[in-house]
């Protein structure tokens, strides 16, 4: 049976550090689904639609990689799918503590989920969507922030 992974998250935008955790993943799984979640309590920099191009657009040569979104639970959109991984990514003690409560809760209310944690490459440690959607906000480059098949002039922000 094939192997599938949910990897949820904002992806607002997605980085490099996002990147490097899809590909070590493709080395457990043999298909991953980024699947954007669609917050609207958040104030988004870039428009679901947007981020799923600018997703597809880095994985176009790699069609074990799908590009999705969904609202409401992660557990709930995992079912639809019949998938029984979530993939997250670590980066600090603080990324541990957030991502082991939202874990746990979801392996209380789907138990036959099975959450999945790979860690940073240490150059990976500081990238943050935060902090590159504020330097995208002050006119700054943030190029190196994001994986190189893909430049965010392509891309517009909800605020143009
Ligand atoms: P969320 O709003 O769900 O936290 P993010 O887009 O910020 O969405 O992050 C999605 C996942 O990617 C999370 O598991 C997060 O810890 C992980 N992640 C974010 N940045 C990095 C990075 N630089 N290296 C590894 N994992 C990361």
């Amino acid at each position: 049976m094939k192997k599938t992974a949910v990897f949820p998250g904002s992806f607002d935008p997605f980085t490099i550090g996002h990147e490097g955790i899809v590909y070590r993943a493709l080395n457990l799984f043999d298909e991953i689904i980024i699947a954007v979640g669609a917050n609207a309590l958040k104030k988004n920099l870039y428009s679901v639609e947007t981020r799923k191009k600018m997703i597809a657009d880095v994985f176009r040569n790699v069609p074990s990689v799908k590009v999705d979104h969904y609202e409401g639970l992660t557990v709930d959109y995992c079912r639809k799918k019949e998938v029984k991984f979530i993939l997250r990514g670590l980066r600090t003690a603080a990324d541990f503590e957030f991502e082991r409560a939202i874990a746990q809760v979801n392996k209380v209310m789907a138990p036959e989920i099975e959450s999945v944690f790979i860690l940073t490459v240490p150059e990976h440690a500081h990238v943050n969507s935060t902090i590159v959607r504020d330097i995208i906000r002050s006119g700054g480059d943030a190029s190196m922030f994001v994986p190189a098949s893909i430049s965010l002039a392509d891309y517009k922000t909800d605020e143009e």
